[in-house]
């Protein structure tokens, strides 16, 4: 049995919403104090602190994070705030590192979850550790390159585990610095269930403006968290400028997002239950229609081999498309979904057809 299709109750069991604060990279001991300092009087203590130790850049030449030495800082951390501490590791060395000054929970970074080889070397070197670990998607859209990553964890013995959505690297849409794709980490959630899927809006975004739309937009969703990256000096800091936000800006920002109730903790009141039901019953209906619908696919296909005829025929499939998106559309269903829906329908179609030719004349060896 694979680990997701067991229920189990995942996650850091930490609160809920999860706040990760502080800075993309630890660069001194004065800014970490002083990061410490403004989130006390911001009165902003997040669940963790967050620093990037070693930093994976994409070309040599900028900073590369202050190694090892930065790892003695986060007694500072501890000292002022509190709080567990979470770096980055992008091998077995900067596990051994990070276990040996104690700190208390690892997170792998889009550029190393893309690698199973790092993925790995990193989930020997936890082997019989007990410590939570954070994963972050990929760099491309690939949920199993991400879910992989978490069962490579999981294999060593790792249970306390979360995903971080990060977002995807896009050629071509640069409203993002990492584009969001909200069905990634629903659908992982919906794999694994009870994962935790912690939302970075800082990577996402790239900038200060625009990150509290991604990070109310993550609760709406019924994210776990949200990880921001908090700098006392965001314009002079050594890496990610752009997107970082001071303790003020980042106690603002929680102040004004709303965080929703998730439903799985209470009992859904009796309009919810009434509308539930209608929806199933809905349900019901579609899946006798679609029943219906590919009845008649099937006598179509009989039809096709007796008349010696191809699956495919181009030209019905474009009526179909362009006629039903229309009315769709004039529904208010969208342009996007119809087509979607209409491939999905069309596929399981020329599927059967295709089977239909082939469990009727087997090619004869
Ligand atoms: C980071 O969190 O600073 C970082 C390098 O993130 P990512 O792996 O998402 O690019
Ligand atoms: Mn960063």
């Amino acid at each position: 049995m694979k680990p997701h299709q067991q229920i189990k109750d995942w996650g850091l069991g930490l609160s809920n919403p999860l706040i990760i604060g502080g800075p993309c990279s630890a660069e001194t001991p004065e800014q970490i104090t002083q990061i410490c300092t403004e989130m006390k009087e911001a009165q902003i203590i997040p669940q963790i602190f967050r620093a990037g130790i070693w930093k994976p850049r994409t070309r040599p030449g900028s900073f590369e994070g202050v190694g090892e030495e930065g790892l003695k800082w986060m007694e500072i951390v501890r000292n002022e705030l509190n709080i567990p501490i979470t770096v980055e590791v992008g091998n077995a060395a900067h596990v051994e590192m990070a276990l040996k000054h104690k700190i208390e929970v690892l997170w792998i970074g889009a550029r190393t979850t893309v690698n199973p080889f790092a993925v790995q070397e990193i989930a020997e070197a936890l082997r019989g550790v007990d410590i939570p670990v954070m994963i972050k998607n990929p760099m491309n859209p690939d949920l199993e390159l991400w879910m992989g990553a978490l069962e490579r964890m999981y294999a060593v013995g790792i249970t306390k585990l979360a995903a971080i959505h990060r977002g995807f690297s896009d050629a071509y849409d640069k409203r993002y610095r990492n584009k969001p794709n909200w069905s990634m980490p629903i659908h992982l959630k919906r794999e694994w269930r009870g994962m935790e899927v912690i939302n970075d809006p800082s990577h996402i975004v790239g900038r200060r403006d625009g990150l509290l739309e991604v990070a109310q937009s993550a609760m709406n969703f019924g994210l776990d968290g949200l990880m921001i990256e908090t700098h006392h000096d965001p314009d002079k800091a050594w890496s990610d400028a752009k997107q970082q936000v001071t303790p003020f800006r980042l106690k603002e920002m929680i102040d004004s997002i709303e965080f929703k109730q998730s439903l799985e903790n209470m009992q859904p009141d009796e309009k919810l239950f009434d509308l539930r039901r209608a929806i199933d019953h809905l349900d019901d209906q579609l899946l006798a229609i679609l029943q219906e619908r590919f009845s008649l696919v099937d006598q179509i296909g009989a039809h096709k081999r007796e008349h010696n005829l191809t699956v495919f025929q181009s030209d019905r499939w474009q009526e179909v498309m362009d006629s039903r998106t229309e009315k769709g559309v004039k529904k208010h269903l969208s342009e996007k979904f119809m087509k979607e829906l209409l491939y999905c329908i069309h596929e399981e179609s020329v599927k059967r057809q295709e089977r239909q030719l082939r469990e009727a004349d087997p090619i004869q060896k």
